[in-house]
């Protein structure tokens, strides 16, 4: 089990609990998703992955000294099969994914992503519109000492897209333009991101 520490301020902690993969194998594609938490409190999980990996989830959890019933917020960039698979899991957190946010039976009228509105969710972590890969996708940024940092889901799918854009765009984009868009915003704004289907990397200098 790998687990990557990455980033600690006197708030918050992040950690990519598993890192996300996609491989096309004839007319199979292998993928899972990036899996991170941020260690607050807030306590944070961006992304579930798929269905069948609850027990592995709750492991990398318990590495960290957390129960999932220790978890407030569940941000699932969009909503994916591989990216929402371990939801239930987690009963006392709110969850956001996409441009939805509930607790229970419970949704928010009140924010509106749609309009462009962050989702501020304490002083260093907040959830920030990026439609494109769908058309609600979301991004967490984490400031982490003024270092930013974006779990981004599939605005990227992994680094090598920024070289070249058929990896992005065939791994599925509702809107190409907006995704392009949207990609622009964030390597402008953070120094690292961490993409859907890959390993964290540095933003190239501007
Ligand atoms: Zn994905």
């Amino acid at each position: 089990m790998q687990h990557i520490f990455l980033a600690i301020n006197k708030m918050s902690q992040m950690s990519i609990l598993f890192p996300g993969y996609s491989n096309v194998a004839g007319d199979i594609m292998k993928a899972n998703c990036s899996c991170t938490l941020i260690k607050g409190p807030p306590n944070c999980i961006i992304d579930t992955m798929t269905a069948w990996d609850g027990s592995r989830l709750i492991e990398a959890l318990k590495l960290h000294n957390l129960h999932p019933d220790d978890i407030d917020y569940v941000i699932c960039t969009h909503g994916h099969s591989d990216h929402i698979g371990n939801n239930n899991l987690f009963q006392n957190a709110t969850h956001i994914v996409g441009f939805s946010i509930s607790k229970r039976d419970e949704y928010s009228l009140s924010h509106d992503f749609s309009k462009g509105a962050e989702f501020q969710i304490s002083d260093d972590i907040k959830v920030v519109p990026t439609p494109g890969h769908t058309l609600q996708d979301v991004s967490v940024i984490f400031n982490n000492n003024d270092v930013l940092y974006a779990i981004t889901g599939d605005l990227f799918e992994k680094e090598e897209d920024l070289e070249n854009d058929n990896i992005w765009i065939s791994a599925g984009s509702d809107n190409e333009q907006l995704q392009r868009d949207n990609r622009e915003k964030i390597l402008k704004l953070v120094d690292f991101i961490v993409p859907g289907h890959g390993p964290m990397f540095q933003v190239p200098k501007k």
